[in-house]
């Protein structure tokens, strides 16, 4: 897959998709996810549209620190201070189904453990 490719994500970047924004920077954006499964659920999602993180690079390594600690930061300010989990669901059998590399927070009740 290219860098190019477009999806409902580089809609939302664009603001041509309203969402619930929680975090924005010049790399990144937060926002909560429209089919929430758990109290908190938010996606951290880079601007720069990589597929999934199997087509991230070595060039990407900042930006996917980044990614995790604005997680952190978001994750934070959602009151998570109980824990919480980061999922990045890649590829067909990892359940990803927008191909714009996201991060899950998911919190604010127990998760279980293993994930379906
Ligand atoms: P994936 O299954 O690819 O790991 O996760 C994609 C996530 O994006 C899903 O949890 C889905 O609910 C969320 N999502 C898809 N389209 C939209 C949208 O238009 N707005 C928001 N806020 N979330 C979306």
């Amino acid at each position: 897959m290219s860098e190019t490719t477009e999806t409902i994500f580089s809609k939302i970047i664009r603001r041509e998709i309203p969402v619930d924004i929680v975090y924005e920077d010049d790399l990144a954006l937060a926002f909560k996810d429209i089919h929430p499964q758990a109290p908190v659920h938010i996606l951290v999602i880079p601007k720069k549209p990589i597929p999934t993180l199997a087509d991230a690079e070595s060039q990407d390594h900042a930006l996917l620190g980044h990614l995790l600690l604005t997680a952190k930061r978001v994750a934070k300010e959602a009151g998570l201070e109980n824990g919480y989990r980061v999922v990045i669901n890649t590829g067909d059998d990892g359940g990803q189904t927008v191909y714009h590399l996201h991060l899950h927070i998911l919190g604010g009740r127990q998760l279980s453990w293993p994930p379906g």
